[in-house]
Protein backbone atom coordinates (compact mmCIF):
# COMPACT_ATOMS: atom_id res chain seq x y z
CA UNK A 1 0.00 0.00 0.00
CA UNK A 2 1.09 3.63 -0.57
CA UNK A 3 0.48 6.28 1.57
CA UNK A 4 -2.18 8.98 0.62
CA UNK A 5 -0.26 12.38 -1.26
CA UNK A 6 0.09 15.34 1.50
CA UNK A 7 -1.49 18.15 1.59
CA UNK A 8 1.56 20.60 1.94
CA UNK A 9 4.94 20.87 0.77
CA UNK A 10 6.09 20.69 4.64
CA UNK A 11 4.48 17.28 5.25
CA UNK A 12 5.60 15.60 1.98
CA UNK A 13 8.86 16.71 3.09
CA UNK A 14 8.84 15.54 6.17
CA UNK A 15 7.87 12.28 5.02
CA UNK A 16 10.58 11.56 2.65
CA UNK A 17 13.33 12.50 4.96
CA UNK A 18 11.85 9.88 7.41
CA UNK A 19 11.42 7.14 4.66
CA UNK A 20 15.24 8.28 3.40
CA UNK A 21 16.40 8.23 7.12
CA UNK A 22 14.88 4.97 7.60
CA UNK A 23 16.43 3.31 4.83
CA UNK A 24 19.64 4.13 5.81
CA UNK A 25 20.27 6.82 2.59
CA UNK A 26 22.76 9.65 2.41
CA UNK A 27 20.97 12.80 2.42
CA UNK A 28 21.57 16.08 1.01
CA UNK A 29 19.37 19.16 1.43
CA UNK A 30 19.70 22.47 -0.57
CA UNK A 31 17.99 25.21 0.25
CA UNK A 32 16.13 28.01 -2.11
CA UNK A 33 16.39 31.64 -1.32
CA UNK A 34 13.01 31.76 -1.20
CA UNK A 35 10.38 30.61 1.40
CA UNK A 36 6.75 28.63 0.80
CA UNK A 37 3.50 29.53 1.02
CA UNK A 38 3.08 29.12 4.80
CA UNK A 39 6.59 30.76 5.66
CA UNK A 40 8.29 27.41 5.74
CA UNK A 41 12.35 26.83 4.46
CA UNK A 42 12.49 25.62 0.97
CA UNK A 43 14.58 22.91 -0.08
CA UNK A 44 15.52 20.64 -2.81
CA UNK A 45 16.28 16.69 -0.88
CA UNK A 46 18.66 14.36 -2.59
CA UNK A 47 18.83 11.24 -0.81
CA UNK A 48 21.10 8.31 -1.87
CA UNK A 49 20.79 4.43 -1.63
CA UNK A 50 23.22 1.47 -3.02
CA UNK A 51 26.98 2.19 -2.67
CA UNK A 52 28.38 5.78 -3.19
CA UNK A 53 31.35 4.60 -5.28
CA UNK A 54 29.25 3.06 -7.93
CA UNK A 55 29.74 3.11 -11.75
CA UNK A 56 25.98 3.36 -12.56
CA UNK A 57 23.46 5.80 -10.79
CA UNK A 58 19.65 5.92 -11.42
CA UNK A 59 18.26 9.80 -10.58
CA UNK A 60 14.54 9.89 -9.64
CA UNK A 61 12.97 13.39 -9.85
CA UNK A 62 9.99 14.58 -8.16
CA UNK A 63 8.25 18.12 -8.39
CA UNK A 64 10.21 19.77 -11.51
CA UNK A 65 6.25 21.08 -12.01
CA UNK A 66 5.76 22.01 -8.11
CA UNK A 67 2.56 20.29 -7.39
CA UNK A 68 3.16 17.77 -9.50
CA UNK A 69 5.41 16.35 -6.86
CA UNK A 70 2.88 15.40 -4.58
CA UNK A 71 2.70 12.36 -6.91
CA UNK A 72 6.14 12.26 -7.10
CA UNK A 73 7.13 12.69 -3.46
CA UNK A 74 4.56 9.58 -2.76
CA UNK A 75 6.69 7.24 -5.28
CA UNK A 76 9.89 7.95 -3.93
CA UNK A 77 8.69 7.55 -0.59
CA UNK A 78 6.91 4.40 -0.99
CA UNK A 79 10.24 3.60 -3.22
CA UNK A 80 12.55 4.19 -0.19
CA UNK A 81 10.06 2.54 2.05
CA UNK A 82 10.22 -0.44 0.35
CA UNK A 83 13.92 0.04 -0.67
CA UNK A 84 16.19 -3.56 -0.01
CA UNK A 85 18.68 -2.33 1.54
CA UNK A 86 20.32 -5.80 1.47
CA UNK A 87 21.01 -5.66 -2.56
CA UNK A 88 24.77 -6.10 -3.29
CA UNK A 89 25.98 -4.09 -6.01
CA UNK A 90 25.07 -0.96 -7.99
CA UNK A 91 23.41 0.82 -9.09
CA UNK A 92 23.57 3.72 -7.11
CA UNK A 93 19.60 5.37 -6.79
CA UNK A 94 19.37 9.20 -6.20
CA UNK A 95 15.86 10.64 -5.62
CA UNK A 96 15.94 14.30 -5.77
CA UNK A 97 12.56 15.69 -4.14
CA UNK A 98 11.40 19.00 -5.00
CA UNK A 99 12.92 20.21 -7.96
CA UNK A 100 10.72 23.64 -7.93
CA UNK A 101 10.10 23.19 -4.02
CA UNK A 102 8.30 26.80 -4.53
CA UNK A 103 6.27 25.56 -6.66
CA UNK A 104 5.22 22.78 -4.65
CA UNK A 105 4.64 24.31 -1.77
CA UNK A 106 2.24 27.20 -3.18
CA UNK A 107 0.19 24.68 -5.49
CA UNK A 108 1.46 25.63 -8.73
CA UNK A 109 3.18 24.08 -11.79
CA UNK A 110 5.24 26.98 -12.40
CA UNK A 111 8.64 28.36 -9.70
CA UNK A 112 8.95 31.41 -8.14
CA UNK A 113 9.00 33.43 -11.49
CA UNK A 114 6.09 31.70 -12.81
CA UNK A 115 8.63 29.62 -15.33
CA UNK A 116 7.88 26.56 -16.04
CA UNK A 117 11.31 24.66 -15.65
CA UNK A 118 10.11 22.43 -18.47
CA UNK A 119 10.47 25.36 -21.32
CA UNK A 120 13.49 26.71 -18.95
CA UNK A 121 16.40 24.51 -20.54
CA UNK A 122 16.99 26.41 -23.62
CA UNK A 123 20.33 27.50 -25.24
CA UNK A 124 19.84 30.87 -23.60
CA UNK A 125 23.26 32.04 -25.42
CA UNK A 126 21.05 31.83 -28.57
CA UNK A 127 17.89 33.58 -29.08
CA UNK A 128 14.95 32.21 -27.05
CA UNK A 129 12.67 29.69 -29.18
CA UNK A 130 9.27 32.24 -30.81
CA UNK A 131 5.69 31.51 -30.39
CA UNK A 132 4.63 33.42 -32.66
CA UNK A 133 0.70 32.24 -32.04
CA UNK A 134 0.92 33.15 -28.36
CA UNK A 135 0.72 36.77 -28.72
CA UNK A 136 -2.80 36.45 -30.25
CA UNK A 137 -4.00 34.38 -27.48
CA UNK A 138 -2.05 35.70 -24.41
CA UNK A 139 -5.10 38.09 -23.25
CA UNK A 140 -7.47 34.94 -23.77
CA UNK A 141 -5.51 32.73 -21.76
CA UNK A 142 -4.64 34.75 -19.00
CA UNK A 143 -7.05 38.21 -18.64
CA UNK A 144 -6.60 40.75 -15.90
CA UNK A 145 -9.30 39.30 -13.60
CA UNK A 146 -11.57 36.05 -13.15
CA UNK A 147 -14.80 37.20 -12.68
CA UNK A 148 -17.82 34.69 -13.61
CA UNK A 149 -18.07 37.03 -16.84
CA UNK A 150 -14.76 37.49 -17.83
CA UNK A 151 -14.37 33.55 -17.37
CA UNK A 152 -17.19 32.81 -19.77
CA UNK A 153 -15.78 35.56 -22.37
CA UNK A 154 -12.60 34.30 -22.33
CA UNK A 155 -13.23 30.50 -22.62
CA UNK A 156 -16.00 31.74 -25.99
CA UNK A 157 -13.08 32.95 -27.70
CA UNK A 158 -10.78 30.47 -27.22
CA UNK A 159 -13.37 28.09 -28.15
CA UNK A 160 -13.54 30.00 -31.65
CA UNK A 161 -10.03 30.12 -32.07
CA UNK A 162 -9.75 25.85 -31.65
CA UNK A 163 -12.26 26.21 -34.28
CA UNK A 164 -10.29 28.31 -36.06
CA UNK A 165 -6.63 26.44 -35.91
CA UNK A 166 -8.13 23.21 -34.68
CA UNK A 167 -7.47 21.41 -30.99
CA UNK A 168 -3.19 20.29 -31.83
CA UNK A 169 -2.35 23.33 -33.23
CA UNK A 170 -4.29 25.68 -30.26
CA UNK A 171 -2.15 23.24 -27.86
CA UNK A 172 0.72 23.53 -29.54
CA UNK A 173 0.64 27.71 -29.60
CA UNK A 174 -1.02 27.07 -25.62
CA UNK A 175 1.83 24.68 -24.13
CA UNK A 176 4.83 24.74 -26.42
CA UNK A 177 6.24 27.51 -24.45
CA UNK A 178 6.29 31.52 -25.20
CA UNK A 179 9.46 33.63 -23.59
CA UNK A 180 7.57 37.02 -23.97
CA UNK A 181 4.77 36.95 -21.60
CA UNK A 182 5.99 36.84 -18.03
CA UNK A 183 2.49 36.28 -16.72
CA UNK A 184 1.08 33.72 -19.27
CA UNK A 185 1.27 30.52 -18.97
CA UNK A 186 4.16 28.10 -19.96
CA UNK A 187 6.56 31.18 -19.64
CA UNK A 188 10.10 29.67 -20.05
CA UNK A 189 11.80 32.66 -18.48
CA UNK A 190 14.56 35.31 -19.02
CA UNK A 191 17.61 33.14 -17.94
CA UNK A 192 18.09 29.99 -16.26
CA UNK A 193 16.53 29.95 -12.98
CA UNK A 194 17.41 28.93 -9.49
CA UNK A 195 16.24 25.18 -10.06
CA UNK A 196 17.96 25.15 -13.59
CA UNK A 197 21.46 26.59 -12.31
CA UNK A 198 21.11 23.81 -9.55
CA UNK A 199 19.89 20.99 -11.10
CA UNK A 200 22.99 21.01 -14.06
CA UNK A 201 25.52 21.55 -10.92
CA UNK A 202 24.04 18.85 -8.67
CA UNK A 203 24.05 16.61 -12.18
CA UNK A 204 27.19 17.71 -13.02
CA UNK A 205 29.11 16.91 -9.64
CA UNK A 206 27.17 13.68 -8.85
CA UNK A 207 28.05 12.25 -12.45
CA UNK A 208 31.34 13.18 -12.97
CA UNK A 209 33.25 9.84 -13.20
CA UNK A 210 29.97 7.83 -13.63
CA UNK A 211 30.29 6.05 -17.08
CA UNK A 212 25.90 5.30 -17.43
CA UNK A 213 23.12 6.89 -15.80
CA UNK A 214 19.08 6.65 -15.93
CA UNK A 215 16.97 9.31 -15.01
CA UNK A 216 13.21 9.45 -14.57
CA UNK A 217 11.40 12.64 -14.31
CA UNK A 218 7.66 12.35 -12.43
CA UNK A 219 4.79 13.97 -14.02
CA UNK A 220 1.22 14.44 -13.72
CA UNK A 221 -1.45 15.89 -16.09
CA UNK A 222 -1.34 14.74 -19.36
CA UNK A 223 -3.14 11.22 -20.70
CA UNK A 224 -6.01 8.98 -19.88
CA UNK A 225 -6.56 8.66 -15.74
CA UNK A 226 -3.67 6.78 -14.14
CA UNK A 227 -2.58 5.86 -17.02
CA UNK A 228 1.82 6.15 -16.93
CA UNK A 229 2.74 7.45 -20.88
CA UNK A 230 6.68 7.69 -21.40
CA UNK A 231 7.79 10.43 -22.84
CA UNK A 232 11.41 10.85 -24.25
CA UNK A 233 12.67 14.39 -25.33
CA UNK A 234 14.52 12.30 -27.93
CA UNK A 235 13.72 12.42 -31.59
CA UNK A 236 12.74 9.16 -32.73
CA UNK A 237 15.80 8.38 -35.07
CA UNK A 238 18.89 8.79 -32.56
CA UNK A 239 20.66 6.20 -30.03
CA UNK A 240 19.31 7.17 -27.70
CA UNK A 241 15.78 6.94 -28.08
CA UNK A 242 16.60 3.46 -29.34
CA UNK A 243 17.79 2.85 -26.18
CA UNK A 244 15.17 4.20 -24.06
CA UNK A 245 12.57 1.90 -25.90
CA UNK A 246 14.65 -0.87 -25.36
CA UNK A 247 15.13 -0.90 -21.77
CA UNK A 248 11.30 0.47 -21.43
CA UNK A 249 9.25 -0.86 -24.55
CA UNK A 250 6.55 2.11 -25.28
CA UNK A 251 8.21 5.32 -25.07
CA UNK A 252 6.89 7.92 -27.32
CA UNK A 253 9.18 10.48 -28.29
CA UNK A 254 7.08 14.41 -27.90
CA UNK A 255 8.30 15.02 -31.17
CA UNK A 256 6.26 12.63 -31.97
CA UNK A 257 2.57 13.79 -32.81
CA UNK A 258 1.36 10.40 -31.39
CA UNK A 259 2.43 12.16 -28.13
CA UNK A 260 0.46 13.85 -24.88
CA UNK A 261 2.48 16.73 -25.01
CA UNK A 262 3.42 19.19 -27.12
CA UNK A 263 6.61 19.27 -28.98
CA UNK A 264 8.30 21.87 -26.71
CA UNK A 265 12.25 23.23 -26.14
CA UNK A 266 13.85 23.53 -22.97
CA UNK A 267 12.98 20.64 -21.11
CA UNK A 268 15.68 20.02 -19.01
CA UNK A 269 15.85 16.05 -19.81
CA UNK A 270 16.69 16.94 -22.86
CA UNK A 271 19.12 19.23 -21.88
CA UNK A 272 20.49 16.54 -19.45
CA UNK A 273 23.58 14.92 -21.54
CA UNK A 274 25.06 18.51 -21.77
CA UNK A 275 25.15 18.71 -17.83
CA UNK A 276 27.10 15.31 -17.74
CA UNK A 277 28.42 14.79 -21.28
CA UNK A 278 30.95 12.15 -20.42
CA UNK A 279 28.35 9.96 -19.02
CA UNK A 280 25.69 8.08 -21.14
CA UNK A 281 22.34 8.75 -19.68
CA UNK A 282 18.87 7.48 -20.54
CA UNK A 283 16.13 9.35 -19.45
CA UNK A 284 12.65 9.03 -19.43
CA UNK A 285 9.50 11.27 -18.20
CA UNK A 286 6.32 9.46 -16.87
CA UNK A 287 3.49 11.73 -17.45
CA UNK A 288 0.32 10.22 -15.31
CA UNK A 289 -3.08 10.98 -16.71
CA UNK A 290 -5.62 12.86 -14.02
CA UNK A 291 -8.33 14.73 -15.96
CA UNK A 292 -9.32 16.49 -19.30
CA UNK A 293 -7.07 18.63 -21.24
CA UNK A 294 -9.41 21.29 -20.62
CA UNK A 295 -10.17 20.83 -17.21
CA UNK A 296 -6.09 21.30 -16.86
CA UNK A 297 -5.73 24.32 -18.94
CA UNK A 298 -8.76 25.95 -16.67
CA UNK A 299 -6.93 25.02 -13.53
CA UNK A 300 -3.23 26.96 -15.21
CA UNK A 301 -5.53 29.70 -16.24
CA UNK A 302 -6.88 30.37 -12.86
CA UNK A 303 -3.62 30.11 -11.28
CA UNK A 304 -1.68 32.30 -13.35
CA UNK A 305 -4.35 35.23 -13.05
CA UNK A 306 -4.28 34.77 -9.64
CA UNK A 307 -0.45 35.26 -9.05
CA UNK A 308 -0.29 37.62 -12.47
CA UNK A 309 -2.98 39.86 -11.38
CA UNK A 310 -4.48 39.20 -8.08
CA UNK A 311 -3.63 38.41 -4.18
CA UNK A 312 -2.40 34.46 -4.09
CA UNK A 313 -2.73 35.71 -0.04
CA UNK A 314 -6.09 35.66 0.11
CA UNK A 315 -8.94 33.85 1.46
CA UNK A 316 -10.75 33.09 -2.15
CA UNK A 317 -6.56 31.37 -3.75
CA UNK A 318 -7.78 28.82 -1.87
CA UNK A 319 -10.22 27.51 -4.08
CA UNK A 320 -7.92 27.84 -6.99
CA UNK A 321 -5.09 26.18 -4.94
CA UNK A 322 -7.93 22.76 -5.23
CA UNK A 323 -8.63 23.78 -8.29
CA UNK A 324 -4.94 23.02 -9.71
CA UNK A 325 -4.79 20.41 -6.94
CA UNK A 326 -7.50 18.43 -8.32
CA UNK A 327 -6.80 19.28 -12.24
CA UNK A 328 -2.97 17.23 -11.23
CA UNK A 329 -3.32 15.20 -8.99
CA UNK A 330 -6.07 12.91 -7.49
CA UNK A 331 -6.27 11.44 -3.80
CA UNK A 332 -8.32 9.11 -4.56
CA UNK A 333 -6.50 5.90 -3.38
CA UNK A 334 -7.02 4.01 -6.73
CA UNK A 335 -5.15 6.65 -8.37
CA UNK A 336 -2.42 5.84 -6.56
CA UNK A 337 -2.74 2.30 -7.12
CA UNK A 338 -2.73 2.77 -10.81
CA UNK A 339 0.13 5.10 -10.92
CA UNK A 340 2.75 2.66 -9.05
CA UNK A 341 3.17 -0.20 -11.29
CA UNK A 342 4.48 1.97 -14.17
CA UNK A 343 6.65 4.13 -11.86
CA UNK A 344 8.10 0.14 -10.34
CA UNK A 345 8.37 -1.03 -14.12
CA UNK A 346 10.58 1.91 -14.85
CA UNK A 347 12.53 2.18 -12.24
CA UNK A 348 13.30 -1.56 -12.15
CA UNK A 349 14.18 -2.15 -15.75
CA UNK A 350 16.64 1.05 -15.10
CA UNK A 351 18.26 -0.66 -11.92
CA UNK A 352 18.77 -4.04 -14.14
CA UNK A 353 19.97 -2.60 -17.22
CA UNK A 354 22.32 -0.32 -14.87
CA UNK A 355 23.18 -3.38 -12.48
ZN1 LIG B 1 4.88 18.13 -15.62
Amino acid sequence: MIAPLSRSYADARAAFLDAAATAGARIESFAHPRVGMDGEALYVDAAEVGPADADHVVIVVSGTHGVEGYLGSALQRHHLETYDTDREGGPAIVFVHALNPYGFSWVRRVNEDNVDLNRNFVDWSQPTPTNDGYADLADLLVPHDWSPETQEQTLLGLMGKMEELGLEQLQQIVSGGQYDHPTGVFYGGTGPTWSNEWLRSFVARRLDGVTKAAIVDLHTGLGPWGHGELISSEVPSNDTFARQQAWWGDVISMMDDASVSASLEGDWLGAASDFAPDTEITGVAIEYGTVDPITVLQSLRADAVLHGHGDPTADDAVAVREQVRAAFLDDDPAWLGACLPRYHAVVTAAVEHLA
